[in-house]
């Protein structure tokens, strides 16, 4: 039996890298970047508006009082995207719109509430700084500089911004292809009826919709019965993919065959059993290019797993530099008794209490009980040793769905 630490780091380190491919811009949103970015050009390429107004030389203006108004004549109108030739001679002054850009000569922009305009004359009641409403060019972006890094996940904003480079295509890492296989002899598809016995795999859409999330493709492969053979036809077909999630069959059951049927694959087997609650049985195997992860059947342990091992393994082979669960530190609500010599996860609803998150378990912890972990937010850790959370206690929480507000209030209500 190895740590919860130990089986991340014997699973990061069997972890490869995917290969990239360029996506069309649109499809780059939540792709992991492969190369980093640098701007060709300064982003505005031109010193332009902020403001409708009127763009002139700050030093005509030096001399403008409320008593002492300064009138220029308004020589020509620069709308955004016409930009102007010739420059603003001094005494003079254009019309300008935001986005337009400054002509030469002019170096500030007076807003259009602040200046009174009379035929082809404008009064300017206040002087106005040199650069005051003008933007730079090279203010959001400058020439050369590193805009964006590699293994960013890329965000909507960060989409707009290679738009605005005139970024046609965007290398991105390749997603990991993971195929999903489901083990038991009492497990039936959904869309057929379950007989004495039988239960629907729901492990399977459980992992798959977890893959798709973390930008992988899952392919489920089926199910397989509880016989060596057929586990070992369904694991050699799976070789192909970049990562294999099986459940079941690897406790200490007589028809439990994950575990041999890898090692008769000579598949390299580098745990089994982890000291954690639940999830203890799960098996990992390494092969180059792919990874066999034997999950263990429960469904909330399968998923537990998933969180804890499979992920950082698909993040890191993404090349993400954030691959660990998200934590927070949560104040525990009530007394939760735990397994004492493991390190026991306890699914958790959080709420938010004034400054503070508070953690509540979502009903039974038991591993076969998935609503308990489709109710909770985070996996709150109770380390070997300890017998209990009291309520009051701090502790560490895994975040399970960290994109996610953890309160419906309006914040500005
Ligand atoms: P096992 O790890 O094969 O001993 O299975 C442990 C428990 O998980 C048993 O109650 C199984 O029926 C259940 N189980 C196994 N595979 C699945 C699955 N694909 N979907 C839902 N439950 C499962
Ligand atoms: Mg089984």
């Amino acid at each position: 039996m190895v740590s919860i630490a130990q089986a991340m780091a014997l699973v990061l380190g069997e972890v490869g890298r995917m290969g990239t491919e360029r996506v069309p811009l649109a499809g780059a949103s939540g792709r992991i970047l492969a190369e980093v970015v640098h701007a060709p050009f300064d982003v505005p390429g031109f010193a332009n508006s902020q403001m409708d107004g009127f763009a002139a030389r700050a030093t005509d203006l030096a001399r403008a009082r409320e008593t002492a108004p300064v009138a220029l004549p308004v020589t020509a109108t620069v709308a955004a995207g016409r930009p102007l030739e010739s420059p603003v001679e001094p005494g003079t002054c254009v019309r300008i719109m935001t986005g337009a850009a400054v002509p030469p000569g002019a170096d500030t922009v007076v807003p259009i509430e602040d200046a009174v305009a009379e035929g082809a004359m404008v009064r300017f009641t206040a002087p106005s700084p040199p650069g005051r409403f003008v933007r730079p060019a090279g203010e959001d972006l400058a020439c050369g500089e590193a805009i964006l890094q590699r293994g960013r996940c890329l965000r909507p904003p960060d989409i707009g911004v290679l738009a605005s480079i005139g970024c046609v295509e965007v290398p991105v890492s390749l997603r990991p292809r993971v195929a999903i296989v489901g083990t038991g002899d009492e497990l039936v598809p959904i869309g057929r009826p379950l007989g004495p016995g039988q239960i629907h795999d729901s492990n399977a859409y459980t992992l798959a919709a977890a893959v798709e999330a973390l930008g992988g493709v899952a392919d489920r492969l089926g199910i397989v019965a509880d016989d060596r053979e057929s586990l070992r036809a369904m694991l050699q077909e799976a070789a192909r993919y970049d990562c294999v999630l099986s459940t079941g069959g690897v406790s200490v059951g007589d028809f439990d065959y994950v575990k041999e049927v890898m090692d008769e694959l000579g598949l390299r087997r580098r745990f089994w059993r982890v000291a954690q609650k639940p999830g203890k049985p799960l098996t990992f195997a390494a092969q180059p290019g792919c990874l066999y992860f034997g999950l263990p059947g429960n469904p909330v342990s399968a998923m537990v797993c998933f969180h804890l091992y499979v992920a950082p393994a698909l993040r890191a082979s993404l090349g993400r530099p954030d691959i660990f669960p998200a934590t927070v530190e949560v104040t525990v609500a009530e007394e939760m008794r735990t397994a004492g010599s493991l390190m026991e996860l306890v699914r958790c609803r959080l709420e938010r209490e004034g400054d503070r998150l508070t953690a509540r378990p979502t009903g039974t912890q038991s591993s076969g009980a998935l609503r308990s972990l489709s109710l909770a937010d985070a996996l709150v850790l109770s380390p070997p040793g300890q017998d209990r959370l009291r309520a009051g206690d701090r502790a560490l929480a895994l975040r399970l769905h960290p994109a996610e507000a953890l309160s419906t209030a309006h914040p500005f209500g």
